[in-house]
Protein backbone atom coordinates (compact mmCIF):
# COMPACT_ATOMS: atom_id res chain seq x y z
CA UNK A 1 0.00 0.00 0.00
CA UNK A 2 2.78 2.59 0.90
CA UNK A 3 6.61 3.39 1.23
CA UNK A 4 7.45 4.92 4.85
CA UNK A 5 10.48 6.28 6.06
CA UNK A 6 10.69 6.71 9.48
CA UNK A 7 13.46 9.02 11.45
CA UNK A 8 14.61 8.94 14.85
CA UNK A 9 16.32 4.38 16.16
CA UNK A 10 15.55 5.24 19.72
CA UNK A 11 12.63 2.87 21.92
CA UNK A 12 9.85 4.55 20.36
CA UNK A 13 11.31 3.85 16.52
CA UNK A 14 12.12 0.35 17.20
CA UNK A 15 8.48 -0.59 18.23
CA UNK A 16 7.29 1.64 15.43
CA UNK A 17 9.29 -0.19 12.02
CA UNK A 18 8.82 -4.01 14.10
CA UNK A 19 4.68 -3.19 14.25
CA UNK A 20 5.34 -1.71 10.65
CA UNK A 21 7.19 -4.70 9.22
CA UNK A 22 4.95 -7.10 10.61
CA UNK A 23 1.78 -5.18 8.26
CA UNK A 24 3.51 -5.86 4.61
CA UNK A 25 0.00 -5.15 3.14
CA UNK A 26 0.23 -1.51 4.46
CA UNK A 27 3.92 -0.97 4.58
CA UNK A 28 4.99 -2.28 1.72
CA UNK A 29 8.78 -0.64 2.54
CA UNK A 30 10.37 0.49 5.37
CA UNK A 31 13.25 2.98 5.49
CA UNK A 32 14.49 3.21 8.87
CA UNK A 33 17.27 6.42 8.82
CA UNK A 34 18.97 7.96 12.03
CA UNK A 35 21.76 9.99 13.50
CA UNK A 36 23.75 6.92 13.76
CA UNK A 37 22.86 4.24 11.05
CA UNK A 38 24.10 1.44 13.14
CA UNK A 39 21.52 1.40 15.67
CA UNK A 40 19.23 1.63 12.61
CA UNK A 41 21.41 -1.35 11.47
CA UNK A 42 21.07 -3.40 14.90
CA UNK A 43 17.13 -2.80 14.74
CA UNK A 44 16.24 -4.22 10.96
CA UNK A 45 18.85 -6.87 11.84
CA UNK A 46 16.99 -7.68 14.88
CA UNK A 47 13.36 -7.52 12.64
CA UNK A 48 15.18 -9.31 9.75
CA UNK A 49 13.47 -10.68 7.17
CA UNK A 50 15.16 -7.90 4.63
CA UNK A 51 11.62 -5.89 5.90
CA UNK A 52 13.77 -2.71 6.88
CA UNK A 53 16.39 -0.40 4.82
CA UNK A 54 18.74 1.60 6.51
CA UNK A 55 20.09 5.24 6.61
CA UNK A 56 21.61 7.84 8.04
CA UNK A 57 20.53 11.19 8.41
CA UNK A 58 21.03 14.11 10.15
CA UNK A 59 17.25 15.58 10.87
CA UNK A 60 18.58 18.68 12.09
CA UNK A 61 19.95 19.94 8.25
CA UNK A 62 17.01 20.16 6.07
CA UNK A 63 19.25 20.18 2.72
CA UNK A 64 20.68 16.35 4.00
CA UNK A 65 16.71 15.07 4.83
CA UNK A 66 15.51 16.58 1.40
CA UNK A 67 18.32 14.89 -0.52
CA UNK A 68 17.35 11.28 1.40
CA UNK A 69 13.67 12.12 1.23
CA UNK A 70 14.51 12.77 -2.59
CA UNK A 71 16.07 9.45 -3.76
CA UNK A 72 13.81 7.10 -1.97
CA UNK A 73 10.11 8.82 -2.26
CA UNK A 74 8.24 8.01 0.97
CA UNK A 75 4.56 8.47 0.74
CA UNK A 76 4.77 9.63 4.40
CA UNK A 77 7.80 10.69 6.99
CA UNK A 78 7.33 9.21 10.20
CA UNK A 79 9.53 11.74 12.92
CA UNK A 80 10.25 9.51 16.00
CA UNK A 81 13.66 11.51 16.54
CA UNK A 82 12.86 14.35 19.09
CA UNK A 83 11.08 17.51 19.40
CA UNK A 84 13.92 19.67 18.15
CA UNK A 85 13.53 18.15 14.93
CA UNK A 86 9.99 18.48 13.78
CA UNK A 87 10.13 21.85 11.98
CA UNK A 88 13.50 20.81 9.87
CA UNK A 89 11.62 17.75 9.27
CA UNK A 90 7.95 19.37 8.08
CA UNK A 91 10.69 21.67 5.99
CA UNK A 92 11.91 18.99 3.93
CA UNK A 93 8.27 17.14 3.79
CA UNK A 94 7.15 20.33 1.49
CA UNK A 95 10.02 20.98 -0.24
CA UNK A 96 9.87 17.75 -1.11
CA UNK A 97 6.05 17.23 -1.43
CA UNK A 98 5.22 14.40 0.97
CA UNK A 99 2.94 14.11 4.50
CA UNK A 100 4.71 14.14 7.61
CA UNK A 101 3.59 12.40 11.13
CA UNK A 102 5.03 12.89 14.72
CA UNK A 103 4.67 12.27 18.58
CA UNK A 104 5.44 14.99 20.30
CA UNK A 105 5.31 18.74 19.71
CA UNK A 106 8.03 21.26 18.92
CA UNK A 107 10.59 21.96 21.36
CA UNK A 108 13.13 24.97 21.38
CA UNK A 109 16.24 24.04 22.08
CA UNK A 110 17.67 26.67 24.24
CA UNK A 111 14.29 27.02 25.97
CA UNK A 112 12.33 24.01 27.60
CA UNK A 113 9.02 25.38 26.40
CA UNK A 114 6.69 22.92 24.12
CA UNK A 115 4.13 24.55 22.57
CA UNK A 116 2.19 23.56 19.20
CA UNK A 117 2.45 27.55 17.83
CA UNK A 118 5.49 26.87 15.51
CA UNK A 119 3.64 23.80 14.14
CA UNK A 120 0.30 25.22 13.82
CA UNK A 121 1.97 27.93 12.07
CA UNK A 122 2.06 25.73 9.30
CA UNK A 123 -1.28 24.73 8.62
CA UNK A 124 -1.86 26.83 5.40
CA UNK A 125 1.64 26.01 3.72
CA UNK A 126 0.32 22.34 4.19
CA UNK A 127 -3.26 22.81 2.94
CA UNK A 128 -1.92 24.80 0.05
CA UNK A 129 0.69 21.69 -0.95
CA UNK A 130 -2.33 19.39 -0.18
CA UNK A 131 0.22 17.88 2.20
CA UNK A 132 -1.12 16.31 5.74
CA UNK A 133 0.65 16.93 8.81
CA UNK A 134 -0.49 14.33 11.92
CA UNK A 135 1.05 15.84 15.37
CA UNK A 136 0.93 14.27 18.49
CA UNK A 137 0.23 10.08 17.31
CA UNK A 138 1.89 8.42 20.11
CA UNK A 139 0.29 7.37 23.29
CA UNK A 140 -0.34 10.98 25.39
CA UNK A 141 -0.55 12.73 23.14
CA UNK A 142 -2.04 10.41 20.73
CA UNK A 143 -4.34 7.87 22.07
CA UNK A 144 -5.51 10.43 24.91
CA UNK A 145 -6.59 12.53 22.18
CA UNK A 146 -8.27 9.86 20.35
CA UNK A 147 -10.14 8.32 23.89
CA UNK A 148 -11.46 12.44 23.97
CA UNK A 149 -12.67 12.27 20.44
CA UNK A 150 -14.25 8.99 21.04
CA UNK A 151 -15.91 9.35 23.91
CA UNK A 152 -17.29 13.00 22.98
CA UNK A 153 -18.79 11.40 19.72
CA UNK A 154 -20.01 8.41 21.27
CA UNK A 155 -20.66 8.71 24.79
CA UNK A 156 -21.81 12.58 25.77
CA UNK A 157 -23.54 15.28 24.68
CA UNK A 158 -21.02 17.62 25.98
CA UNK A 159 -17.69 16.64 27.85
CA UNK A 160 -17.05 19.63 30.50
CA UNK A 161 -14.71 18.25 32.37
CA UNK A 162 -11.25 15.65 31.78
CA UNK A 163 -8.98 14.37 33.35
CA UNK A 164 -5.88 12.46 31.68
CA UNK A 165 -4.13 10.14 34.31
CA UNK A 166 -0.93 8.58 33.01
CA UNK A 167 0.48 5.70 35.63
CA UNK A 168 3.68 3.94 35.00
CA UNK A 169 3.36 0.88 38.14
CA UNK A 170 6.34 -0.52 36.34
CA UNK A 171 9.73 -1.63 38.33
CA UNK A 172 13.31 -1.26 36.60
CA UNK A 173 15.34 -1.89 38.72
CA UNK A 174 17.91 1.27 38.31
CA UNK A 175 18.11 3.94 41.01
CA UNK A 176 16.88 6.77 38.54
CA UNK A 177 16.09 5.99 34.78
CA UNK A 178 13.59 7.82 32.71
CA UNK A 179 11.21 6.01 30.66
CA UNK A 180 11.77 8.31 27.09
CA UNK A 181 14.88 10.09 25.94
CA UNK A 182 16.01 11.79 29.24
CA UNK A 183 16.67 14.86 28.09
CA UNK A 184 13.00 15.77 26.71
CA UNK A 185 11.67 13.56 29.97
CA UNK A 186 13.19 15.91 32.26
CA UNK A 187 12.49 18.74 30.79
CA UNK A 188 8.44 18.21 30.71
CA UNK A 189 8.68 17.11 33.99
CA UNK A 190 10.24 19.89 35.84
CA UNK A 191 8.23 22.46 33.89
CA UNK A 192 5.74 24.69 36.18
CA UNK A 193 2.47 22.93 36.34
CA UNK A 194 -0.40 24.29 33.92
CA UNK A 195 -4.39 23.21 34.00
CA UNK A 196 -7.05 24.88 31.91
CA UNK A 197 -10.12 25.91 34.24
CA UNK A 198 -12.83 27.98 33.19
CA UNK A 199 -11.58 29.39 29.56
CA UNK A 200 -7.94 30.44 31.07
CA UNK A 201 -4.34 28.81 32.19
CA UNK A 202 -3.87 28.22 35.76
CA UNK A 203 -0.07 27.62 36.86
CA UNK A 204 1.28 25.81 39.97
CA UNK A 205 4.71 24.92 41.02
CA UNK A 206 6.25 21.62 39.67
CA UNK A 207 4.49 18.81 41.76
CA UNK A 208 2.65 21.35 44.10
CA UNK A 209 -0.90 19.86 43.50
CA UNK A 210 -0.87 15.79 44.11
CA UNK A 211 -3.49 13.52 44.87
CA UNK A 212 -3.94 9.54 45.36
CA UNK A 213 -5.73 7.86 41.97
CA UNK A 214 -6.65 4.55 41.93
CA UNK A 215 -5.42 2.68 38.71
CA UNK A 216 -7.51 -0.70 37.63
CA UNK A 217 -5.48 -4.08 38.46
CA UNK A 218 -2.64 -1.64 40.02
CA UNK A 219 -4.64 0.45 42.92
CA UNK A 220 -3.25 3.55 44.51
CA UNK A 221 -0.69 5.66 43.05
CA UNK A 222 0.40 8.82 44.05
CA UNK A 223 -0.45 11.04 40.68
CA UNK A 224 0.86 14.67 39.99
CA UNK A 225 -0.57 17.17 38.04
CA UNK A 226 2.06 18.57 35.33
CA UNK A 227 1.57 20.09 32.09
CA UNK A 228 1.44 17.90 29.27
CA UNK A 229 0.98 19.25 25.39
CA UNK A 230 -2.06 17.43 24.29
CA UNK A 231 -4.12 19.78 27.09
CA UNK A 232 -3.53 22.78 24.39
CA UNK A 233 -4.92 21.28 21.56
CA UNK A 234 -7.85 19.42 23.56
CA UNK A 235 -9.24 22.78 25.31
CA UNK A 236 -9.08 24.56 21.71
CA UNK A 237 -10.40 21.54 19.98
CA UNK A 238 -13.35 20.57 22.62
CA UNK A 239 -14.65 24.24 23.73
CA UNK A 240 -16.81 22.92 25.97
CA UNK A 241 -14.69 21.74 28.21
CA UNK A 242 -14.95 23.36 31.39
CA UNK A 243 -10.86 22.06 33.18
CA UNK A 244 -8.68 19.65 31.60
CA UNK A 245 -6.07 18.68 33.59
CA UNK A 246 -3.04 15.72 33.00
CA UNK A 247 -1.95 13.76 35.83
CA UNK A 248 1.18 11.12 36.03
CA UNK A 249 2.61 9.04 38.61
CA UNK A 250 6.16 9.28 40.27
CA UNK A 251 7.58 7.52 43.01
CA UNK A 252 9.05 8.85 45.81
CA UNK A 253 12.48 7.53 44.89
CA UNK A 254 12.32 9.09 41.67
CA UNK A 255 11.01 12.68 42.72
CA UNK A 256 14.00 13.07 45.28
CA UNK A 257 16.83 12.31 42.50
CA UNK A 258 15.02 14.52 40.43
CA UNK A 259 15.31 17.06 42.99
CA UNK A 260 18.85 16.23 43.67
CA UNK A 261 19.17 16.39 39.98
CA UNK A 262 17.98 20.18 39.77
CA UNK A 263 19.18 21.39 42.83
CA UNK A 264 23.38 20.52 41.59
CA UNK A 265 22.19 22.14 37.96
CA UNK A 266 22.50 18.86 36.15
CA UNK A 267 18.92 19.61 34.16
CA UNK A 268 20.48 22.82 33.00
CA UNK A 269 20.15 23.51 29.32
CA UNK A 270 22.35 26.45 28.76
CA UNK A 271 26.17 25.53 27.84
CA UNK A 272 29.17 25.34 30.64
CA UNK A 273 32.38 25.35 29.98
CA UNK A 274 34.06 22.16 31.40
CA UNK A 275 38.14 21.59 30.64
CA UNK A 276 38.06 24.20 28.05
CA UNK A 277 34.65 22.40 26.20
CA UNK A 278 31.28 23.72 26.12
CA UNK A 279 28.98 20.80 27.41
CA UNK A 280 25.14 21.04 28.24
CA UNK A 281 24.64 19.65 31.70
CA UNK A 282 21.17 17.97 30.56
CA UNK A 283 23.01 15.92 27.52
CA UNK A 284 25.61 15.23 29.74
CA UNK A 285 23.61 13.48 32.17
CA UNK A 286 21.72 11.78 29.23
CA UNK A 287 25.28 10.57 28.64
CA UNK A 288 25.62 8.69 31.65
CA UNK A 289 22.22 7.90 32.75
CA UNK A 290 20.73 4.54 31.61
CA UNK A 291 19.02 4.58 27.63
CA UNK A 292 15.43 3.92 27.95
CA UNK A 293 15.46 1.41 25.30
CA UNK A 294 17.26 -0.96 27.45
CA UNK A 295 15.35 -0.85 30.25
CA UNK A 296 12.93 -3.60 28.86
CA UNK A 297 14.74 -6.75 29.58
CA UNK A 298 13.97 -6.61 34.22
CA UNK A 299 11.15 -4.21 33.74
CA UNK A 300 8.22 -5.55 35.53
CA UNK A 301 4.71 -4.85 36.28
CA UNK A 302 2.28 -2.14 34.01
CA UNK A 303 1.45 1.13 32.71
CA UNK A 304 -2.16 2.06 33.11
CA UNK A 305 -3.21 5.58 30.74
CA UNK A 306 -6.41 6.90 30.23
CA UNK A 307 -8.91 9.35 30.48
CA UNK A 308 -11.64 10.54 33.00
CA UNK A 309 -14.34 12.42 31.88
CA UNK A 310 -17.67 13.92 32.84
CA UNK A 311 -20.00 15.83 31.12
CA UNK A 312 -23.75 15.88 30.22
CA UNK A 313 -25.47 13.20 28.35
CA UNK A 314 -29.52 13.64 27.57
CA UNK A 315 -29.22 16.17 30.59
CA UNK A 316 -27.96 14.13 33.07
CA UNK A 317 -24.57 14.46 34.21
CA UNK A 318 -22.46 11.35 32.94
CA UNK A 319 -19.13 9.75 34.15
CA UNK A 320 -16.75 7.66 31.83
CA UNK A 321 -13.46 6.12 32.15
CA UNK A 322 -11.30 4.41 28.73
CA UNK A 323 -7.82 3.32 29.86
CA UNK A 324 -5.55 1.15 28.43
CA UNK A 325 -3.39 -1.23 30.72
CA UNK A 326 0.33 -2.41 28.71
CA UNK A 327 2.45 -4.89 30.60
CA UNK A 328 6.16 -4.03 30.48
CA UNK A 329 7.33 -7.49 30.01
CA UNK A 330 4.62 -8.67 27.40
CA UNK A 331 5.86 -5.11 25.44
CA UNK A 332 9.54 -6.78 25.95
CA UNK A 333 9.18 -9.97 24.61
CA UNK A 334 7.64 -8.76 21.48
CA UNK A 335 9.78 -5.89 20.36
CA UNK A 336 12.53 -6.05 22.57
CA UNK A 337 11.55 -2.52 24.86
CA UNK A 338 9.31 -1.33 27.64
CA UNK A 339 6.07 -0.56 27.87
CA UNK A 340 6.26 3.39 27.60
CA UNK A 341 8.25 3.20 23.92
CA UNK A 342 5.36 -0.09 23.41
CA UNK A 343 2.74 2.29 24.28
CA UNK A 344 3.90 5.23 22.07
CA UNK A 345 5.00 3.50 19.33
CA UNK A 346 2.09 1.00 18.17
CA UNK A 347 -0.34 4.31 18.48
CA UNK A 348 2.09 6.13 15.74
CA UNK A 349 2.30 2.74 13.63
CA UNK A 350 -1.63 3.02 13.33
CA UNK A 351 -1.44 6.71 12.62
CA UNK A 352 0.67 5.95 9.57
CA UNK A 353 -1.58 3.34 8.58
CA UNK A 354 -4.79 5.55 9.17
CA UNK A 355 -2.88 7.69 6.55
CA UNK A 356 -1.82 5.43 3.67
CA UNK A 357 -5.25 3.91 4.07
CA UNK A 358 -7.04 7.07 3.12
CA UNK A 359 -8.75 7.17 6.28
CA UNK A 360 -7.07 9.85 7.71
CA UNK A 361 -5.67 12.16 5.02
CA UNK A 362 -7.07 15.77 3.89
CA UNK A 363 -4.87 18.49 3.38
CA UNK A 364 -3.42 20.72 6.69
CA UNK A 365 -1.75 20.18 9.85
CA UNK A 366 -4.22 18.28 12.48
CA UNK A 367 -3.88 16.46 15.83
CA UNK A 368 -5.19 13.43 16.11
CA UNK A 369 -8.00 14.47 18.08
CA UNK A 370 -9.79 16.13 14.65
CA UNK A 371 -9.72 12.92 12.63
CA UNK A 372 -12.36 10.46 13.14
CA UNK A 373 -11.30 8.23 16.19
CA UNK A 374 -13.63 5.06 15.59
CA UNK A 375 -10.56 3.41 13.03
CA UNK A 376 -8.20 4.61 14.79
CA UNK A 377 -9.60 2.46 18.39
CA UNK A 378 -10.61 -0.31 16.46
CA UNK A 379 -6.89 -1.01 15.27
CA UNK A 380 -5.72 -0.26 19.13
CA UNK A 381 -7.24 -3.45 20.25
CA UNK A 382 -6.04 -5.65 16.99
CA UNK A 383 -2.31 -4.27 17.79
CA UNK A 384 -1.46 -4.89 21.74
CA UNK A 385 -3.01 -1.59 22.99
CA UNK A 386 -6.99 -2.86 24.04
CA UNK A 387 -8.79 -0.33 25.71
CA UNK A 388 -11.51 -0.77 28.83
CA UNK A 389 -14.18 1.36 29.46
CA UNK A 390 -16.26 2.00 32.59
CA UNK A 391 -19.50 4.30 32.98
CA UNK A 392 -20.95 6.04 35.76
CA UNK A 393 -18.22 5.14 38.24
CA UNK A 394 -16.59 7.34 40.81
CA UNK A 395 -13.83 9.28 38.40
CA UNK A 396 -11.81 10.59 41.89
CA UNK A 397 -11.26 13.82 40.79
P1 LIG B 1 15.41 8.19 21.99
O1 LIG B 1 16.32 9.19 22.54
O2 LIG B 1 15.48 6.76 22.47
O3 LIG B 1 15.53 8.15 20.40
C1 LIG B 1 15.62 9.30 19.61
C2 LIG B 1 16.30 8.90 18.32
O4 LIG B 1 16.35 10.06 17.49
C3 LIG B 1 17.73 8.41 18.52
O5 LIG B 1 17.94 7.28 17.71
C4 LIG B 1 18.58 9.60 18.03
O6 LIG B 1 19.80 9.28 17.44
C5 LIG B 1 17.67 10.17 16.97
N1 LIG B 1 18.04 11.55 16.72
C6 LIG B 1 18.22 12.55 17.62
N2 LIG B 1 18.62 13.66 17.01
C7 LIG B 1 18.70 13.37 15.68
C8 LIG B 1 19.07 14.09 14.54
N3 LIG B 1 19.44 15.38 14.61
N4 LIG B 1 19.05 13.47 13.36
C9 LIG B 1 18.68 12.17 13.25
N5 LIG B 1 18.32 11.43 14.30
C10 LIG B 1 18.33 12.01 15.50
O7 LIG B 1 13.91 8.73 22.21
P2 LIG B 1 12.56 7.91 22.27
O8 LIG B 1 12.55 6.86 21.23
O9 LIG B 1 12.29 7.56 23.68
O10 LIG B 1 11.51 9.05 21.87
C11 LIG B 1 11.32 9.41 20.51
C12 LIG B 1 10.27 10.51 20.40
O11 LIG B 1 9.04 10.04 20.93
C13 LIG B 1 10.61 11.78 21.19
O12 LIG B 1 10.26 12.88 20.40
C14 LIG B 1 9.71 11.71 22.40
O13 LIG B 1 9.39 12.99 22.90
C15 LIG B 1 8.49 11.04 21.78
N6 LIG B 1 7.62 10.38 22.79
C16 LIG B 1 6.27 10.56 22.68
C17 LIG B 1 5.42 9.98 23.59
C18 LIG B 1 3.95 10.07 23.41
O14 LIG B 1 3.21 9.31 24.06
N7 LIG B 1 3.41 10.92 22.56
C19 LIG B 1 5.93 9.19 24.72
C20 LIG B 1 7.36 8.95 24.68
C21 LIG B 1 8.16 9.56 23.75
P3 LIG B 1 21.07 8.75 18.28
O15 LIG B 1 20.75 7.32 18.52
O16 LIG B 1 22.22 8.98 17.43
O17 LIG B 1 21.08 9.57 19.56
Amino acid sequence: MGKVLVIGAGGVGTVVVHKMAALPEVFTEILLASRTKSKCDAIAKQIGGNRVQTAQVDADSVPELVELINSYRPDLVVNVALPYQDLTIMDACLETGVSYLDTANYEPKEEAKFEYKWQWAYQEKFKEAGLTAILGCGFDPGVTSVFTAHAAKHHFDEIQYLDIVDCNAGDHGKAFATNFNPEINIREVTQKGKYWENGQWVYTEPHEIHKTLNYPEIGPKESYLIYHEELESLVKNFPTLKRARFWMTFGQEYLTHLRVIQNIGMAGIEPVMYNGVEIVPIQFLKAVLPNPGDLGENYKGWTSIGCRIKGLKDGKEKTYYVYNNCSHEVAYKETGTQAVSYTTGVPCMIGAMMYLQGTWKKPGVFNVEEFNPDPFMAELNKHGLPWNELHDVDLEL
